[in-house]
């Protein structure tokens, strides 16, 4: 039967980390494995999340959530002012519901490489090519490149800022400025990062009106279970994304409440991030081989024998 499936996904999909309990299993269970390629955040998240999900979960249960996603939505404009924001199942799915509303059989979709590698999957489930547009040697991002590379037809592109898997890199907002104001389609800035770095690229909200800077609740907010991503999105797209946005994307009723409180927990976020920033710093002082210094929750070393 496989001659009725799409070339697409007969092929090999997303590379998932091994899970640390497998890699235990493996060495006989004598050893505690650190599962590091996911970049998930080893603390638990905020006490207040988890009560949050425990508590909507008896007497809702029976009701499909609002598919609004109003609760999250409306912490979110209270947390970061007053932008337009979507919501879905991890950024992942606002990738895939972005990616829908743009792409179809043939359309083309820059990548600024190397780097995450879901990007592409999710184009080529579209339909969609990639062509990819190399970072610079120190894996920085030059915007008149970017823009000459990604011109020629392509609709969409994608630039990861703390880049995954890199780490080292990330980009100035004058930078992100001088592509959003040069490159005809439209941009997807992957922040996945940026709580750990602090770079502030909200404010080209205002400015650009091909700009969406894409967020996640997997990472500093520790609830990478619940799958929560959200997105800065342009005013005139909003309605065209939720058109495009599919029930099975949108949140559950506990990862909202889960995601809405732990977005509320400031100091909970504020600790945990001054946490790891301050073991980054200690990782890169004593690590034995050259480190990339960088803005996210890992750092890109160079185990390569000399
Ligand atoms: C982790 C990660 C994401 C997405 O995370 P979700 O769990 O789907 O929210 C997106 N982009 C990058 C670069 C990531 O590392």
């Amino acid at each position: 039967m496989k001659h009725l499936i799409r070339k697409d996904f007969l092929k090999e999909g997303y590379v998932f980390a091994t899970r640390a309990a497998e890699i235990a299993r493996a060495a006989g269970g004598h050893t505690r494995p650190a599962r590091l390629a996911s970049n998930e955040n080893p603390y638990p998240p905020s006490p207040k999340a988890v009560k949050a999900a425990a508590d909507v979960l008896p007497p809702h249960a029976n009701r499909y959530p609002d598919e609004t996603n109003k609760e999250f939505i409306d912490a979110l404009k209270k947390r970061h002012g007053d932008y337009r924001f979507v919501a879905s199942v991890g950024m992942d799915g606002i990738i895939d519901t972005v990616i829908r509303t743009l792409i179809a059989d043939g359309d083309q979709v820059a990548v600024a490489t190397p780097t995450y590698s879901y990007y592409g999957l999710a184009v080529q489930a579209q339909g969609g090519t990639t062509v990819s547009v190399p970072r610079k040697a120190d894996f920085s991002v030059d915007p008149e490149a970017f823009c000459r590379d990604a011109a020629g037809g392509t609709k969409l592109a994608f630039l990861c800022t703390p880049n995954n898997p890199t780490g080292g890199t990330t980009e100035t907002p004058e930078t992100i400025a001088a592509i959003c104001e040069n490159y005809e389609g439209i941009l997807f800035l992957d922040c996945a990062y940026i709580e750990f770095d602090g770079t502030d690229y909200r404010p080209l909200m205002k400015r650009y009106r091909n700009l969406i800077i894409g967020r996640t609740m997997s990472k500093a907010y520790s609830l990478a279970g619940l799958r929560v991503g959200y997105a800065f999105v342009p005013e005139w797209y909003e309605p065209i994304y939720q058109r495009a946005a599919t029930p099975p994307f949108t949140l559950n009723m506990v990862s909202q409440a889960a995601a809405t409180a732990a977005l509320r927990d400031t100091v909970h976020v504020k600790k945990i991030v001054s946490v790891v920033q301050e073991w980054r710093q200690r990782f890169i002082d004593e690590c034995p081989y050259p480190v990339v210094p960088g803005g996210a929750n890992f750092v890109m070393v160079d185990v390569a024998p000399p």
